[in-house]
């Protein structure tokens, strides 16, 4: 008989496992459904160097063209999963195609939050950051206007990476953020001030305790009203407040789910031939004896490889120490564990 294992999402979680399967022996079929229609690249960068350059994705690929033929990986771009049908072991495709699997995997990732702040949805000047697209968008929106004015809701990873990236440019970056410091769930006080006093003097103006209530257009720039009744006016707005785990797929097929897919320590759903991995997961995490949901390439790329290990019937466990990275200008953060009730 043919197995196939069907893995949805082709980023660093998806195209790892897709590896990794070969690695521990898998000589099925292996399909690799993405709904990007690029070839699967490094996200990190898209905030990073990648925002500001002229550079194509196609210089951070996560792994050449090539090497999908070489190791008969079933790459199929620009097409969404729009169902699971887990009684009948299928999945169905945007373009109407039915594919039976053996064992699947969910790689769905995540998506930008997008805040419950008046207009924010029908404003052409607003961007999120989360695609290749997303980060030529913004570059396109910078270069289109002289001197733009950008103002980035949102002082966490995401917000600061975008503003020590674009202050390379000719341009003047806002931050807003509601809470009263930076990064202020995932680092210490100490940390936060350290990257406010950074960011004051590389010249970006960091509002905080601001919260957005509204965005709308006036004249030629946008709006940005907050809740003590400070307005903030700019040519384009970038929003980054968070993601939520894809997790769509998974509750239409009936798995359990909470803050993300819920996985065990072998990155199993509750259905035992459906395992899922990255972003979009939940897992008990012995190292603070709770539930967590890690968004970092260190989790993707290392849930990945357990999955491998345990459809191809090994002994395996998840319990890696989260560890994850920053770099804002010359500043390059590493931390290791969370910060949690510091
Ligand atoms: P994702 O990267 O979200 O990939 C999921 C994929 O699934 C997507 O490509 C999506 O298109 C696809 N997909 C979803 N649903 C379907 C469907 N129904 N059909 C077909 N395809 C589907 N992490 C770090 O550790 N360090 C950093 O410095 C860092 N910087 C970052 C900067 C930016 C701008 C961003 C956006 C993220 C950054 N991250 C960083 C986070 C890191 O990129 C993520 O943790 C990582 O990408 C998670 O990988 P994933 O494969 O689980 O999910």
């Amino acid at each position: 008989m043919n197995k196939s294992i069907i893995i949805i999402g082709a980023s660093h979680a998806g195209t790892s496992l897709a590896f990794a399967l070969r690695k521990e022996g898998w000589q099925a079929n292996i399909i690799l459904i993405e709904k990007d229609p690029n070839l699967p690249y490094h996200r990190p960068p898209l905030s990073k160097k990648f925002l500001t350059s002229d550079m194509d994705i196609d210089q951070h690929l996560l792994m050449a063209r090539e090497s999908y033929d070489k190791h008969e990986i079933d790459l199929r771009l620009g097409l969404e999963v729009t169902g699971v049908d887990k009684s009948h072991k299928a999945i169905t495709l945007s373009n109407g195609i039915v594919l039976s699997y053996d064992k699947l995997v969910l790689a769905t990732g995540a998506t930008p939050f997008i805040p419950p702040i008046k207009g924010i949805k029908g404003i052409q000047d607003v961007f999120y950051l989360r695609t290749a697209k997303d980060a030529m968008d913004i570059r396109s929106a910078c270069r289109a206007i002289d001197a733009p004015s950008i103002l980035i809701i949102g002082g966490g990873y995401i917000g600061l990476e975008c503003a020590a990236s674009l202050k390379q440019l000719d341009v003047s970056v806002t931050i807003l953020e509601r809470e009263n410091r930076l990064l202020s769930r995932v680092t210490a006080p100490e940390m936060s001030d350290f990257f406010l006093k950074l960011h004051t003097e590389k010249g970006v103006e960091i509002n905080l305790k601001k919260n957005v209530t509204s965005i709308e257009r006036a004249h030629n720039k946008v709006a940005v009203l907050c809740d003590d009744g400070a307005q903030y006016d700019a040519d384009l707005i970038i929003v980054g407040v968070g993601v939520s785990p894809n997790v769509a797929l998974a509750e239409q097929a009936d798995l359990k789910t909470h803050n993300g897919i819920c996985v065990d320590e072998k990155t199993q759903t509750s259905d035992p031939d459906i395992y899922a991995i990255g972003d979009c997961t939940e897992h008990y995490n012995k190292h603070y004896d709770t539930t967590i949901r890690l968004e970092s390439v260190q989790n993707a790329v290392d849930q990945a490889k357990v999955a491998a290990k345990a459809i191809c019937k090994k002994e395996t466990g998840y319990d890696a120490v989260p560890w994850f990275w920053s770099d804002q200008y010359y500043v390059k953060l590493q931390m290791v564990g969370l910060s949690s009730g510091y």
